[in-house]
């Protein structure tokens, strides 16, 4: 057994060009990878935090559907890594 440093060997993590979040969802807490450019958000004392599918469906039916508007369209790149050059 080899002792000393040890290399992490982890894709998740060897996504080099790309820019990817790992948080949770700030509305219900599970576990997300989300692209911080393009998932909805919404602003917890002055920060922006992310929501993750579920929460943004019921937020759009909670401030738009039921109140006779248009639901906001989520990006479809909101949970996809961001290619480095367009961050
Ligand atoms: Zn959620």
């Amino acid at each position: 057994m080899e002792t000393g440093k040890e290399e992490i060997h982890d894709s998740q993590f060897n996504m080099s060009g790309y820019c990817f979040v790992i948080g949770s969802c700030v509305a219900c807490g599970v576990p997300l990878n989300f692209n911080p450019n393009r998932v909805p958000s919404i602003r917890v004392n002055g920060e922006r935090e992310p929501l993750c599918r579920g929460c943004f469906a019921q937020w759009n039916t909670i401030h738009r559907t039921s109140k006779g508007l248009e639901p906001i369209a989520l990006d479809p790149q909101a949970y996809s890594p961001e290619p480095e050059e367009a961050v």
